[in-house]
């Protein structure tokens, strides 16, 4: 392509925040390297944001999809700095940590200094009435049990039933992580989802020492790093969906068009045709896929069948949230955290809770209180089906049980993400390394988004703007030739951004 004829066309189909987060890097690099470039985002919907949705409604601010992100990954942090919204960030109320696990239906604290899978303190552990006391040594012995065999990769639950045990799983491991996947942890991959235990592990053996070594240099790093004036978890002012209007509203160079479901692409000559579904044609000399990994096989099928095939092995699981508002005194409970996770021996009907009013301020007006459930994942995927009468009795009958709430809700709402969340399966990363290398093969080609490296926020944001950074180095340097594998990588394998 010849950069210094007409402005070269990028097509991003998906105007998820990948989607998003990648138009808004080609702008950003168009103006900084002084390179011409129009931007068209194909969005099947009516409305752009994918997951991302908030809702205000009689003071409350209502969130469909993510809540937050997370501060510890710079992607999205780094990104709203840009966009101007340093103001509008909010972290969590940290007076209100806690995190409650539902034990025989009652809520009961996380144990101080558990991190994700394992405990880090051994008094708060020992005084914990999470565990049984044969739960309690079993996590013990991770102290002094050899390594495991040394795998590449290795299932969540595998993993933690070895080092730490059953209760460990049971009660922490699999609501907690499997929670954020929606996942099944006999399944989940532990290399894509939480590689630092896999390394600790390597490196450390014990799990619980590695942690606790990690906790007493903690303090001094924090000291320097810049997101440490930040919680873990931040959020906008004005919910998520702020993130995506601001993002929107950078765009200058693009034009977005909501309804353009896209069915199919193809590379001829030297540029991308695609074909949207209503019939209409559009060409680009780029292209960037930030669609769910099912969704771009069925565009890329008639193109690279091969590579179809692999992205159609990502599986997905469905998710709901639903978000009820209440008067403060119909809640009898303290709400004295940001919320519960429930594992699945418990047979309940929701995955978690938040105390979404009490996780962050201003979600709810004074005297009333914002809680959400989340409903289904792959472990209960016949929930997601009820209706929403179903859904919502099913939630009020557990916050009935689990908070004494009786009262009726002022309102509520109901979000359903079929198909949403990623399964990342054990051997996730080495199926996305070979997705790598085949859309290296196809010049001027990319994809981003949540099925490949991450699925939170912070890491679409970066896939995102990594797939513009590789896209627009490929245009700018090497004329654009049809299965020319040695064009160099168009995913985002760069590897400052992985984990
Ligand atoms: C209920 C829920 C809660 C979550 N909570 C959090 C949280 O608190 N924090 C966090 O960090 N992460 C959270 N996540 C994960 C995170 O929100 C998602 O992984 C992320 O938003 C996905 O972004 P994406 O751009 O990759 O995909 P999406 O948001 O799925 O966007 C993809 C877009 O592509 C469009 N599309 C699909 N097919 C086509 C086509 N053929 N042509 C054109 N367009 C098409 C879709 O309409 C969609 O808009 C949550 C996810 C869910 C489901």
């Amino acid at each position: 392509m010849n950069m210094t004829s007409a402005p070269a066309h990028i097509a991003i189909i998906g105007g998820g925040i990948a989607g998003l987060a990648a138009a808004h890097r080609l702008e950003e690099l168009s103006r900084e390297r002084e390179v011409p470039l129009r931007c068209t985002v194909l969005e099947a919907s009516d409305r752009v944001g994918g997951t991302i949705g908030t809702e205000q409604r009689d003071g409350f601010v209502l969130e469909y999809g993510p809540d937050s992100f997370i501060s510890e990954k710079p992607w999205a942090l780094d990104l709203c700095r840009r966009l101007g919204l340093e103001d509008d960030l909010i972290g969590t109320q940290d007076r209100f940590r806690t995190t409650f696990v539902v034990r025989h239906g009652r809520l009961e604290p996380l144990p101080e200094g558990f991190m994700l899978l394992a405990p880090t303190r051994l008094g708060s552990l020992v005084r914990s009435r999470l565990f049984s006391w044969p739960g309690k040594l079993r996590m013990g012995l991770d102290l002094v049990l050899p390594r495991g065999p040394q795998r590449d990769d290795e299932s969540l639950g595998s993993f933690v039933r070895r080092r730490l045990g059953r209760e460990a799983l049971e009660r922490v491991a699999q609501p907690l992580v499997g929670g954020i996947y929606t996942a099944d942890p006999a399944e989940l991959s532990l290399a894509a989802t939480m590689p630092r235990f896999l390394q600790m592990e390597r490196e450390r053996r014990s799990l619980i020492y590695a942690l606790w070594r990690a906790g007493r240099s903690r303090p001094q790093d924090a000291k320097g790093a810049s997101g440490a004036r930040w919680s873990l978890f931040v959020t906008l002012r004005n919910g998520m969906q702020q993130l995506v209007d601001t993002l929107v509203g950078r765009l200058s160079l693009g034009t977005i068009r909501c309804g353009s479901a896209v069915r199919s692409v193809q590379f001829h000559d030297t540029a991308w045709q695609i074909e949207r579904r209503d019939g209409g044609r559009l060409q680009a000399d780029g292209l960037i896929l930030a669609t769910p990994a099912f969704q771009t096989a069925r565009i890329l099928r008639s193109c690279d069948a091969d590579l179809a095939e692999r992205l159609a092995a990502i599986s997905y699981s469905s998710a709901a949230t639903v978000s009820l508002a209440y008067r403060r005194q119909d809640v009898p409970h303290t709400l004295n955290g940001f919320g519960f996770v429930v594992p699945r021996i418990e047979n309940r009907a929701i995955i978690a809770g938040t105390f979404s009013s009490v996780k962050y301020l201003g979600r709810a007006p004074d005297g009333q209180v914002l809680l959400r459930a989340f409903v289904g994942g792959a472990l209960q995927a016949e929930l997601f089906d009820l209706d929403d009468d179903e859904m919502e009795d099913a939630v009020r009958r557990e916050f009935a049980a689990l908070l004494g709430i009786e009262a009726a809700p002022l309102f509520s709402l109901i979000a359903r993400y079929p198909h949403s969340m990623p399964q990342y399966l054990v051997g996730h990363l080495e199926r996305v390394a070979a997705i790598e290398q085949q859309v290296a093969a196809h010049p001027g080609l990319a994809l981003a988004g949540s099925a490949y490296r991450g699925v939170g926020i912070a890491d679409c944001v970066r896939s995102g703007e990594a797939a513009a950074q590789a896209l627009l180095d490929q245009l700018s340097s090497v004329p654009l030739q049809a299965n020319d594998s040695s064009s160099g990588s168009t995913l985002a394998t760069d590897t400052r951004y992985m984990k």
